[in-house]
């Protein structure tokens, strides 16, 4: 196998003043399942069935001009993808957003955790909105501050958090970012994790890393030679995460418990069927999959390095590709002199990404155009801080910037 290096309130019935802090709704919370809007959304959400919903978001785009920047992550559906002024990865499309202080309005069709980023990185009178805030992330949300910090007691208390070094995923909330930031440690993405990780060994002997297992442990055995016993796995619903004083000692890497329900859906036996399904395939696969899908994968990569990956692939070629759903069938669109399959038959879209659908754009991007700000992102200013400091050693490492 080739193995590849590579907020707070509630949202109000008028629009939302700028500088307003808004919170994640969590999933179905607030939600009105009898009908389309999904989440309560201040003023008028159009219908699904509008047939001039395009129409209506092209108008409102044209009518922001530069004022607006619109980013599409690459697990975005078409009809929001369409509209979007760059694509990319979440770490990309918050240094876009950077890059363009001229827009005052940044519209993310991503979800919550990526907005947080695009607003630490971006200037203060650029405004990050987020068209439905029932947009969170599964990931994200398994590692709550109150537990990260429970959890560094536990490291304290078997004397070994002096030598941890914290290090958080970029799919984590801005305030593990800052908790990262604030105890010495940093972000990483799924390009630079092994980078990150050998700066971390650098200043300790131990690194907790949040909150994906998967990306973590992956990095940890096939990019650093570790063994799968030097890691050992933190569960935030236990006692003392599960672990005893003698196994946090011992341990190189303290996994936190978290995955992606998405990627961690994918099994190895989907690999063996795709394999006997379409001889010659090969296995392509983000390293948020269980290590079990990547020791059986033929190739392992960051979504940038999917993309990459397919676009020099030769024609003829056969993929079966373990991430996202709506970027593997934008795949397989674009690419129709290639075979490019879903690795997994049980594996449906992932759901808070598909949560910004053509209404919640339109409805955005309109309220916008009438000067209203609706479901502003900002986070507090303490957070804001250490949450960059965090990202900003991640961006000094060495030829580490031009990654995403
Ligand atoms: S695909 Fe996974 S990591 Fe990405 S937003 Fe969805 S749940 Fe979070």
């Amino acid at each position: 196998m080739g193995i590849v290096v590579g907020v707070t309130s509630t949202p109000t019935s008028a629009p939302t003043m700028p500088g307003t802090p808004l919170s994640l709704y969590i999933l179905g919370e607030k939600s009105d399942p009898l009908s389309e809007r999904g989440v309560e959304c201040p003023g008028d959400l159009p219908p699904a069935s509008d047939p001039a919903l395009v129409e209506r978001a092209r108008r409102a785009k044209a009518a922001l001009g530069d004022r607006l920047f619109i980013l599409g992550h690459h697990y975005q559906r078409d009809e929001v993808i369409q509209f979007a002024d760059v694509t990319g990865d979440s770490f990309k499309l918050a240094r876009e957003a950077a890059a363009r202080p001229n827009a005052e309005s940044i519209v993310f069709c991503g979800v919550h955790f990526m907005a947080e980023s695009a607003d630490i990185l971006t200037a203060d009178h650029q405004k990050v909105i987020l068209p439905d805030l029932a947009a969170g992330c599964s990931m994200a949300d398994m590692a709550r501050l109150a537990q990260v910090e429970d959890a560094w007691d536990v490291l304290a208390d078997a004397g070994v958090a002096d030598a941890t070094v914290p290090v958080t995923y970029m799919n984590s909330s801005a305030d593990i970012k800052a908790f990262c930031g604030k105890h010495g440690g940093v972000v990483c993405t799924s390009s630079n994790a092994k980078a990150v990780l050998d700066w971390a060994y650098r200043r300790g002997q131990k690194v907790l890393f949040l909150p994906d297992q998967h990306l973590g442990r992956n990095t940890a055995v096939l990019q650093m030679g570790m063994r799968l016993d030097d890691c050992v796995l933190y569960d935030p619903r236990r006692q003392n995460g599960g672990l005893t004083e003698e196994q946090l000692q011992a341990a190189k890497m303290i996994l936190w418990k978290g995955h992606c329900s998405v990627h961690g859906r994918f099994t190895p036996q989907a690999v063996d069927d795709v394999r006997t399904r379409i001889p010659g395939v090969q296995v392509l696969v983000h390293p948020e999959c269980q290590h079990e899908v990547v020791l059986k994968s033929d190739l392992i990569g960051s979504t940038e390095f999917i993309l990459q990956t397919i676009e020099k692939a030769p024609a003829g070629s056969k993929w079966a590709v373990g991430t996202e759903l709506n970027l593997v069938k934008r795949l397989a669109m674009n690419h129709p002199d290639k075979e490019i399959v879903f690795l997994e038959q049980h594996v449906c879209y992932c759901a808070t990404m598909n949560r910004i659908d053509l209404p919640h754009l339109v409805w955005a991007l309109e309220n916008l155009a009438q000067g209203h700000v609706v479901n502003q992102i900002v986070v507090d200013q303490e957070t804001e801080h250490y949450a960059r400091e965090a990202l900003q050693r991640m961006l000094e490492l060495p030829g580490e910037t031009a990654k995403d």
